[in-house]
């Protein structure tokens, strides 16, 4: 491969928004590689590789394996759902936001048996809530939440609702794929089965390869489930790659080349440096946000650190498309927010981005809102 500083660069935008996230460059070039077809031995050991690092993200070296597919995260919530269920029981979905919300819909579509526990999207699922959804309904064989719901940035407390789960002898799936190669996740220790994230966000590389990372003895009990999926079947797809070190349908080739750099990035990086760059990244979009007068959605302790929901100011001639125009053109894109009834937008810490990169961008903000003649402080 030719050395990323002989090669053009590439205009560096950084990313607000809730992944893909900014990568390096090191990542983007990583793409162009000469054309191989990815039956071949040496891309299947490019693949077996991955596998394997993708699971030491998460420290489960010894009873977890990751099974890949080409899609973007979404992907994964379709497959943890469909196919971890075994005949006559249910799954409980911790349905606090958004993307938990989006595994209900996944039951709906499978026409499958689920307990859908509302709760505040503005805290941390309540785990008395959640023991006595456990304590009424024996048929309930799967527990279901998000980690860190991106549409709010709330922080679910994983490790003690792993805990209830295995408490009822059922398996943990949670969504981490916005806390996955950010957050520390240990397997074990947070008491988890099955967690999945998408190469366009924690590893800062590009979508269109998405991984559940699963326990191996759930994994091979579940070929005797219903299947509800075809394309999107674990037990399928874990059972292809054991089996030929491939995937089963043809992979993202470039995309896995580009997520091999990101992994290799972000074991050199590190796991506590790399939390410790995110949490400084999420402190400087706080501290900007609120030297504007910005209010927070959500209180500062129930926060994932990763995502910042800001709530629109009350002036009429605060408008959040045209604030996005004015801080795009500068190469800095931020997001609306996902909280049906309430006007926020988000700023999100993820991504090959530091705090500098947050300086310059309240810079390039205030000066949008001087712009639209937006009253700063911003008022409510
Ligand atoms: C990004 C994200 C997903 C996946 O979304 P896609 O648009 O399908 O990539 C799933 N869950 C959470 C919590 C996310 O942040």
């Amino acid at each position: 491969m030719m050395k990323t500083d002989e090669l053009p660069k590439i205009k560096r935008n950084v990313l607000l928004n809730p992944g893909p996230a900014t990568t390096t460059d090191t990542v983007k070039y990583a793409q162009i590689v000469p054309d191989i077809c990815p039956r071949e031995d040496e891309f299947g050991d490019i693949m077996k590789q991955i596998g394997r690092d993708l699971v030491r993200v998460v420290h489960g070296e010894d009873a977890f394996t990751a099974v890949l597919f080409c899609g973007s995260g979404t992907i994964n919530i379709d497959a943890t759902v469909s196919s971890l269920v075994p005949a006559g029981k249910k799954i409980l979905i911790v349905d606090n936001g958004a993307y938990s919300g989006r595994a209900v819909e996944v039951a709906q579509y499978y026409h499958m048996d689920y307990v859908d526990l509302k709760l505040d999207i503005t805290k941390p699922a309540d785990l008395g809530a959640i023991r006595a959804a456990l304590e009424q309904d024996s048929d309930i064989a799967v527990v279901y939440c998000c980690h860190n719901e991106t549409g709010t940035g709330v922080l679910n407390p994983i490790r003690e609702i792993g805990a209830l789960a295995h408490e009822y002898g059922d398996t943990m799936v949670v969504d981490t794929t916005s806390t996955y190669a950010m957050i520390p996740i240990d397997m074990e220790r947070d008491n988890l089965d099955f967690v999945m994230s998408s190469a366009q966000k924690g590893i800062m590389a590009f979508t269109g390869l998405s991984y559940t990372i699963g326990r191996t003895s759930i994994l091979e009990a579940s070929r005797d489930y219903p299947t509800r999926s075809y394309y999107t079947n674990l037990y399928m797809q874990y059972s292809f790659i054991e089996k030929t070190g491939q995937m089963h349908f043809t992979p993202p080739v470039q995309t896995i080349y580009a997520a091999r750099q990101g992994l290799k990035e972000y074991f050199a990086e590190g796991e506590t440096a790399k939390w410790g760059r995110h949490q400084a990244v999420w402190q400087a979009l706080v501290d900007g946000a609120e030297a504007l007068g910005f209010e927070l959605l959500i209180d500062k302790k129930y926060q994932s650190k990763l995502v910042v929901s800001l709530k629109n100011p009350n002036d009429t001639r605060f408008s959040f498309d045209q604030m996005h125009d004015l801080v795009y053109k500068k190469g800095y894109t931020i997001y609306p927010g996902k909280v049906s009834d309430l006007p926020t937008f988000r700023l999100c810490a993820l991504g090959a981005i530091t705090p500098e990169d947050i300086q310059k961008f309240y810079v390039v903000l205030k000066e949008a809102l001087t712009q639209m003649d937006v009253q700063i402080p911003v008022q409510y």
